[in-house]
């Protein structure tokens, strides 16, 4: 079981090394308690940075299993940060995006690229295994990851 200061320490040197792009932004870790959330991790969108919420449950998960799930939604800040200061307010106001499953689609494209798809794939079969499968409209399928790994 991992430590929320080992927690906090994988996701900073994953950005130090993998997302530079997030390394001069202000980013404050939340932990939160399990089984009232239905995520493992969000991130939220802040004036002056983000602040990644982590379910406590996600901590039970295998290091590189967490590293999978963190990529994936340091990803979701780097795709984020990219959009528009008026996008990103629609958003809010709107409280939805335009198209939530190209989103957790691009975010799991990103961290793949990163260098993250074995420890994604580690996630999804970690938590296939604890609870309900994902679903396609939650991001790639396995059979996805897998398939794009091969082409690495
Ligand atoms: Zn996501």
């Amino acid at each position: 079981m991992l430590t929320q200061n080992e927690a906090i320490q994988i996701a900073k040197t994953v950005i130090a090394n993998n997302f530079p792009e997030l390394a001069s932004k202000r980013i404050k870790y939340v932990f939160v308690a399990g089984k009232e959330h239905d995520y493992y991790m969000a991130v939220q969108w802040l004036i002056i940075g983000y602040r990644i919420y982590i379910e406590k449950r996600i901590l039970k998960f295998s290091p590189e299993a967490f590293t999978g799930c963190l990529a994936h939604e340091l990803a979701h800040l780097v795709l984020d940060s990219r959009e528009s200061l008026w996008g990103r307010l629609w958003a809010i106001a709107t409280g939805k995006s335009s198209d939530e499953t190209a989103e957790e689609r691009n975010a799991d494209l990103l961290a793949i690229d990163r260098g993250f798809g074995k420890a994604l794939l580690q996630f999804h079969q970690e938590h296939d295994k604890k609870y309900v499968a994902y679903n396609a409209s939650e991001g790639m399928t396995k059979r996805e990851i897998k398939k794009m790994l091969k082409k690495l």
